[in-house]
Order: C-alpha cells, then sequence, then structure tokens
C-alpha cells in the first residue's frame, strides 16, 4: 500500500528575475492554506540554463516582471516550450501574473517596435504603449465571485481566439487586459493570467478555488 504523497511542489519560474511586483505572495498563500489541510509546500526557483520538466509539479506559477528582465527570459522560457505547453494542454493548473501572463501569448511588441516572441502556447498577444501606463487599484467580477487588487502595466493584451479563450473577469474598476475592451486576464482550462497584483492571492476566494485545483489534480495524477 502506498501511503498518500502530502508534499505539494510548486515550479516557480524565474522567481529571481521575475518578481518585482511581489507576486511570491500568491506562493505564500497558497503555502498557508495547504499547511492547514496538512500538506507541505516546496518551491523550486526555475531559472536560466535550468533543467524543467513541468509534469514534475503540482503548479506552475509565473510572476510579473519588469521589460528588462522579461526580455532576458523570454529567450530563456524557449527551451521549456514542450513542457509548459504539455503541461497546459493537459488540464494542470498554472498562474501567470503581469509579465508572466503576457508571455504564455504569441509575442510582446514594445514601444520601440522590437517584437519579443513568447512561448506561443495561449493564442494572444501584447503590445505595449509606454505612454499611458496603467497604473491602480482593480476590482472584477469573476466565476469565483469579486475580486480586488492592483495593477502596474504599460503591455496591452488581446485574445487572438476568442473561442478559446475566455476572460477570467468583468471590470468594475482599473483596466484589466487594456483599456479598450473591460476585461481582465484570462482562462485557459486550469492556466489563469491575470494582470493583478497585490498578490492576487489575497483573495481568498480565488486562492482556494486554485489551491482545490491542485490537490484535485494530484489525487488523480499521484
Ligand atoms: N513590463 C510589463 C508591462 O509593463 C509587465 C509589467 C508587470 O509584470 N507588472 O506590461
Amino acid at each position: 500500500m502506498t501511503t498518500e504523497n502530502k508534499n505539494i511542489k510548486i515550479a516557480y519560474l524565474y522567481e529571481d528575475l521575475m518578481n518585482t511586483y511581489g507576486d511570491s505572495g500568491d506562493i505564500k498563500i497558497l503555502s498557508y492554506i495547504f499547511k492547514e489541510k496538512g500538506y507541505t509546500t516546496t518551491v523550486d526557483n526555475i531559472s536560466l540554463d535550468d533543467d524543467f520538466d513541468a509534469f514534475d509539479y503540482d503548479f506552475l506559477f509565473f510572476g510579473g516582471g519588469q521589460d528588462f528582465e522579461q526580455s532576458v527570459v523570454a529567450q530563456d522560457l524557449q527551451h521549456h516550450k514542450e513542457t509548459i505547453s504539455k503541461y497546459i494542454e493537459s488540464d494542470r493548473p498554472m498562474l501567470g501574473i503581469c509579465g508572466g501572463y503576457q508571455l504564455l501569448g504569441e509575442y510582446y511588441l514594445t514601444s520601440a517596435g522590437k517584437k519579443i516572441q513568447g512561448l506561443g502556447i495561449l493564442p494572444l498577444h501584447t503590445i505595449f504603449k509606454a505612454d499611458s501606463r496603467m497604473i491602480g487599484d482593480t476590482k472584477y467580477e469573476t466565476e469565483w465571485g469579486t475580486v480586488t487588487a492592483f495593477e502596474n502595466h504599460s503591455g496591452r493584451t488581446y485574445f487572438d481566439d476568442k473561442e478559446v479563450l475566455k476572460p477570467f473577469g468583468k471590470m468594475i474598476e482599473g483596466y484589466g487586459n487594456n483599456p479598450d475592451e473591460g476585461f481582465e486576464g484570462m482562462r485557459y482550462k486550469s492556466t489563469i493570467g491575470s494582470y493583478s497584483h497585490g498578490p492576487l492571492l489575497r483573495n481568498m476566494n480565488i486562492a482556494n478555488a486554485i489551491a482545490n485545483k491542485i490537490l484535485e489534480n494530484k489525487k488523480v495524477t499521484n
């Protein structure tokens, strides 16, 4: 008889480079929820030149970062395209915040006109508009209830396939993906992308939904 594995393994993609906006708080909150439920959590920083198999983990997290770090990370990330793509397609849980969310898409176009390739897993793209940064409090409605957070980005994200991608929330206050459409973030299978810092998972409705998904998934795959 095998005993249930009570450790949750989280891969924090480029924790050392994409950490400007306090998104590590999301991981702290998830670890707290797991502790309350009798689980331990280990977090591996997956950084430049590391070997990485997404299927070694119960959850992938990719936080926000500044433009320079993002362009460095974007290149290294291409090595992991296949494993992250398979992981997302097989309905495993992932959260990408801001810069991390943007890099799951096809590309982002900088204000200097430079096209930085994303992972190309999700049909979306981001266009930088340096002259109108979206900064401030946000509030929006999701499937799991209301979320309050904070945004700080120049990138405007647009979906290229609205059948495949669904918005994470509908804006009540703030911008979200862009100033034109009134939606925040993205959902695809068990992957969520969001512009929300604060951190996002101080919203316990979302934190619990993600934690439950991680535990559900762990039971299936153990
Ligand atoms: N540099 C990106 C932007 O401004 C991402 C910022 C972030 O991750 N907060 O859109």
